[in-house]
């Protein structure tokens, strides 16, 4: 927090292009060649000119920075917040911390979580000897009444974990064979051994793994939440659970594979310090755009 990119715009901007940049070489994000001239003067200040394409660009050409007016170093701090915070940062929160309005601070925040999507993928989980635990629950959905009267629904969440390794969560629209194998099939090594609980729907998926173990969950739901599970996915989703309640009161199914995404990169990188975890999302700005009016509109 007292490190100066988070409060020096011109630190800030060095910190960031060296992410972007490890060889100290701008690469034109236009059309990728090195034959580039840094732009001087103060109004010019990240300026960069493409020698091949003659295109101007910055270090946020290119990812979830483009066209923010936020300074670096907020957007710094911002990263470093959702990376180190382990229950999740609020906009409301954001906002306060960064000195911005509401809507900007979450927006903000939306934009960093598309970053952290992107950092998180890293390949199919599991590999041979590699375990992998799937495993569902419904998370969300208060009975506190909205302005409509409504009861949010619970969202019904699968979470495939890699012991040892990453986390990848999605929303689904139904906990049965099809979605859960879609999931499990084009996210991990059927190489792997699977691990789950006794529902039925898992014993044809399982065979097409290389082993399948079940725990048994009689009395699954009450079983949740007392803090006595070893079992990793579990751990996933108490995490989960404790930051939908005690953070993001509100989730709307638009955005939840991104607060997902969220909580996937942060549990996928616990071994990391938070300054890591930071960079390895700055890293995954690159190459994601989201913009306001479309997930604006998903909202409404
Ligand atoms: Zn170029």
């Amino acid at each position: 927090m007292t490190d100066p990119i988070f409060h020096n715009e011109a630190k800030a901007l060095a910190h960031i292009e060296a992410q972007r940049w490890p060889d100290g070489e701008p690469i034109c994000p236009h059309c990728g060649s090195t034959h580039i001239t840094k732009m001087g003067g103060k109004t010019q200040a990240g300026m960069f000119l493409c020698n091949d394409c003659r295109d101007k660009f910055t270090v946020r050409t290119g990812t979830v920075m483009e066209r923010s007016h936020i300074p670096l170093h907020k957007w710094l701090l911002a990263t470093h917040l959702m990376a180190a915070s382990k229950k999740g940062m609020s906009a409301l929160q954001m906002s306060r911390m960064l000195g911005i309005t509401y809507k900007s601070a979450w927006f903000l925040c939306h934009r960093i979580r598309e970053a952290m999507d992107k950092a998180n993928d890293t390949g199919p989980l599991g590999g041979p000897g590699k375990v992998i635990e799937s495993d569902e629950a419904f998370v969300g959905g208060f009975k506190k009444k909205r302005l409509s009267g409504n009861v949010a629904p619970k969202k019904k969440i699968v979470t495939l974990v890699e012991r040892g390794g990453p986390a990848r969560s999605f929303h689904i629209t139904n906990i049965d064979h099809t979605t859960i194998r879609a999931a499990l099939v084009t996210n991990c090594h059927r190489s792997s051994v699977l691990m789950t609980d006794d529902a039925r729907f898992y014993n044809n998926i399982g065979r097409e793994f290389a082993a399948h173990g079940t725990t048994l969950h009689s009395n699954r739901e009450f079983s949740r939440g007392d803090g006595h599970h070893s079992n990793t996915a579990e751990n996933f989703f108490s995490i989960l659970k404790r930051g939908v309640i005690g953070t993001y009161h509100h989730w709307s199914a638009a955005h939840t594979h991104r607060y997902l995404a969220e909580f996937d990169l942060r549990y996928s990188t616990k071994d990391k310090s938070d300054t890591d975890r930071a960079n390895d999302i700055l890293k995954g700005m690159e190459g994601r755009r989201l913009t306001y009016r479309r997930i604006g509109l998903l909202a409404a």
